[in-house]
């Protein structure tokens, strides 16, 4: 498989370097030249296939000969080592629940592919180059790829983050692992560190001393396994009879988990409808209405990994049909809601349905029920993308106190905050050139 960039102005690159560069020389997205068709027997067997067989088969042909068999089972046996359950919330709604990985958020599934597939490219290379990844997070995003990347050798982290507006949880995530992962924690907000991150991309004092990559959801490796927990979904509702007329609902932010459940409808999963949901940065429903694309300055809101208001994967959301906004939204719909309507909806699904449901999953509820109520044949998934203790400050006063929390959070409670204060550039540079 070839993958070319979006922009059109460079060359075709295999899966592996286009992995390693991330983003392409003329600062496109990279997009597979096509997207390949699983057979008839692999969709009529699927509820026999184990994950890792489903993972194997619809990754193999995008990735080529960029990574042999055996490493490549290997692979995707350890990044989708826990649950992906669909659970049911009323007759025909459910939730697939995507936060049973060990930073709580779907972004694990990426990040840990992506991390282990570039360990394995950077492996394979003659002389053993070390790789810095370098993060800017508002707070889900740079948990998942410092765990992800943990103890991966030949790379080293750096993330930034805006001191004092992650929660305690996400802070304590991105700040105690230690060994090949550092946190600056930045004098300012997210912007602050994003700009940060793209002055040190381009200063090449840096980039002369250090090879420096992205791990943001562009890169394909973090955006394409996101299609394999849509055919885990697919799997156990096919089992359980309910396949025939499914409609996910996937609370949005950059687009690229939505735009990986739609490349695996394209490989042939019967899909009836991808509802983006999204809070009150609504480019997208906007654009949907009218064809025109204008990102307003963006809008902070309870549902924080949501707010984006130019969301970098929808180029290629456009892209999956043939930029013809009509046909998209015959497979493609998507609508926002604001703040009050999230706790409106976490309420409900605590007293109805006695589920706790995110912030981020409360919107994706949202999106379903309006698309449900007029295809009454539909079956609705909303995805829950992170666990709702990540956002306890939005959570607790709607539906009480959560008094457990789970393993993974309650073990990192205890463990020390460790993070180099960063106040502005020079800061992030020095720490660079060191
Ligand atoms: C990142 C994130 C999203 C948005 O996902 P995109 O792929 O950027 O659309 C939604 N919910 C949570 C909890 C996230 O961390």
């Amino acid at each position: 498989m070839k993958y070319y960039s979006l922009n059109k102005n460079t060359n075709e690159v295999r899966f592996d370097e286009a992995v390693i560069r991330g983003i392409a020389p003329d600062k496109g997205l990279y997009f597979p030249e096509e997207i390949p068709q699983l057979p008839a027997s692999f969709w009529n067997t699927i509820e026999d296939l184990s994950k890792e067989e489903i993972a194997f088969t619809v990754m193999k042909p995008f990735i080529g000969d960029a990574i042999d068999d055996v490493s490549l089972k290997e692979i995707v046996a350890d990044v989708l080592s826990f649950d992906f359950p669909v659970v049911t919330i009323e007759d025909t709604i459910a939730t697939l629940e995507l936060f049973h990985g060990p930073t709580m958020a779907f972004k694990d599934v990426g990040a840990r592919f992506m991390a282990r597939c570039l360990g394995y490219f950077l492996d394979k290379q003659d002389q053993k180059d070390e790789v810095t990844v370098l993060v800017a997070t508002s707070g889900d995003t740079g948990g998942a790829v410092a765990r992800g990347f943990y103890k991966v050798p030949g790379i080293k982290v750096v993330i930034l983050y805006p001191s004092g507006k992650v929660s305690d949880i996400q802070e304590k995530q991105l700040t105690t692992l230690g060994e090949n992962i550092t946190a600056l924690e930045v004098d300012g907000n997210f912007d602050d560190c994003q700009a940060m991150v793209k002055k040190a991309f381009l200063d090449t004092d840096i980039t002369n001393k250090r090879q420096l990559t992205s791990a943001n959801s562009i890169n394909v490796a973090r955006w394409l396994p996101q299609s394999l927990y849509y055919l885990f979904a697919y799997k156990e509702l096919k089992k359980q009879g309910k396949a025939d007329n499914i409609v996910f609902s996937v609370p949005s932010g950059n687009f690229g988990n939505i735009c990986a459940g739609m490349v695996a409808h394209l490989m042939g999963m019967p899909v009836q409808q991808f509802v983006a949901s999204v809070n009150s940065n609504t480019t997208i429903p906007r654009f949907m209405q009218s064809g025109v694309y204008k990102p307003e300055p963006t809008i902070p809101t309870i549902s924080n990994a949501m707010d984006v208001s130019d969301p970098s994967n929808f180029v290629r959301v456009l892209q999956l049909f043939e930029n013809d906004r009509n046909l998209l939204s015959q497979k493609f719909s998507s609508y926002s809601y604001s703040d009050e309507e999230t706790r409106v909806a976490m309420k409900e699904i605590r007293e109805q349905h006695n589920y706790i449901a995110d912030p981020h999953g409360a919107v994706g509820y949202l999106g379903l029920k309006a698309y449900l109520k007029d295809a009454p044949k539909a079956y609705g998934v909303f995805l829950e993308t992170a666990h709702p203790v990540k956002f306890l400050p939005a959570v607790e006063p709607v539906v009480g106190k959560i008094t457990e929390l789970p393993e993974q959070i309650a073990s990192l409670m205890d463990s020390e905050k460790v993070a180099i204060p960063a106040s502005n550039y020079e800061d992030l540079k020095k720490y660079l050139m060191k």
